[in-house]
């Protein structure tokens, strides 16, 4: 018998979409936290509570890029958030396609000589590719994405750990901006008859701010604990349905699911705060609960992008006991998993915990990746409820299943 159904996960899709974007500081990200809250109460959870912690908090402001010879050319862009507020101008060099297989080692090997230089490239990730070119000495990043449509994709230049220790550090000391890839073609076909100038400027605010994670859990028979997380953040300018509304409708419904069941044990529902800068609210999370979930968590489930309208396959990024587990149960229940992957990279809130050694898990649609995400069109439209809903029968099936074992 299904528990789950699309109609309640696309109810909480559509009312949450309602509040905007949910970007750290902004009115939406607070009334969705007020929503994720009032659900969990509703559930009549075991203990609800707010885990705050500071943030630091980026405003854009100003932002440009201008073609300044062989010819005088106005390029639309974004902002690269958390990079340096300055004006800068100089050579534009094109440093090539940094994709998430590619070792960011890699770059600091080559022999380039970036003094002075701004870099061109493309990139869906490039935080990771940013430090070994301002190593390199570049003064300026302008990021082409692969977001179709001629939209820009909106991105973070920092990742991966937190600074939570002094959040003003939480920035690049260059500027950059994003730009789409018709304009990337532009200016690689100029580059192609000899060298290229730009201008570049970017600045934007920056403030601490507080923000949080909402906890809710259900208590157990015994002391062991399954943690579900999916964060409630969306990126700058965009409404993040896919993600991450997606993922936060599952986690509200399979709480209300599983506040009815007697668990054997503890299930903590978490919907974390900033994740879109850099794992904030799940690296705060594993913080202050790390003596208690190394010894007592024996999964985490991260529900991060679950589901898109595009065809897909199915992918677990998970290791060890986890991993075969997570593949037997889905297979005696009929569910496909194709790949499987190392938890070897910082994208998603799993990671703070494969740090830490605690057993963490991301099953998760892809190949390919929805083309929409971190931009305007991550809407509803894109977002098949049935397919959804599946994802969430496959998460509270495992988790039942986890929940009985050992
Ligand atoms: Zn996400």
């Amino acid at each position: 018998m299904k528990h789950l159904n699309p109609s309640d996960l696309s109810s909480i899709i559509q009312e949450i979409s309602k509040f905007g974007c949910r970007w750290l500081g902004s009115g939406g990200e607070q009334q969705t936290r007020e929503f994720i809250l009032s659900k969990f109460e509703d559930s009549e959870m075991d203990n609800i509570y707010l885990e705050w912690f500071p943030c630091h908090n980026y405003r854009v402001e100003e932002y440009s890029l201008e073609v300044t010879s062989p010819l005088n050319l106005s390029i639309r862009c974004e902002p690269l958030e958390y990079s340096e507020n300055s004006d800068v101008e100089g050579e534009l060099v094109f440093v090539g396609e940094l994709r998430e297989d590619l070792d960011p080692e890699f770059l600091s090997k080559l022999n380039l000589d970036l003094e002075e230089k701004i870099c061109l490239m493309v990139s869906d990730t490039p935080a990771f590719y940013i430090p070994p070119l301002i190593e390199k000495g570049a003064r300026g990043l302008v990021v082409a994405t692969e977001a179709p449509d001629n939209l820009i994709r909106m991105l973070a230049a920092k990742s991966y750990p937190p600074s939570l220790e002094d959040p003003h550090k939480w920035k690049i000391n260059i500027p950059g901006v994003s730009i789409s890839k018709q304009d990337l073609y532009k200016i690689l076909s100029l580059l192609s008859l000899g060298k290229v100038y730009v201008k570049l400027r970017h600045f934007g605010g920056c403030e601490i701010t507080q923000t949080c994670n909402v906890v809710g859990v259900v208590e157990g028979h015994t002391d062991e604990s399954i943690v579900i997380g999916a964060h409630y953040d969306s990126q700058m300018k965009t409404t993040g349905v896919w993600d991450n509304l997606t993922g936060v409708s599952i986690l509200i419904e399979l709480a209300k699911n599983f506040s009815k069941r007697e668990n054997r044990k503890r299930i903590i529902f978490v919907a974390f705060g900033a994740e879109e800068i850099g794992l904030w609210g799940s690296t705060f999370f594993v913080e202050k609960h790390k003596k208690e979930l190394k010894e007592k968590c024996r999964a985490m489930f991260c529900l991060d992008a679950v589901s898109s309208a595009f065809p897909t396959e199915r992918s677990v990024w998970a290791k060890d006991v986890l991993r075969t587990l997570i593949l037997e149960i889905s297979r005696k229940h009929g569910y496909l998993i194709t790949n499987t992957r190392e938890p070897n990279l910082s994208y998603s809130d799993y990671y703070p915990f494969i740090v830490e050694d605690i057993p963490a898990a991301m099953i998760w649609e892809y190949p390919p990746i929805n083309p929409y995400y971190h931009t305007e069109k991550d809407t509803a439209r894109y977002i098949d409820a049935n397919k959804l809903c599946e994802m969430g029968e496959l998460h509270r099936i495992i988790i039942e299943e986890i929940d009985m074992y050992g």
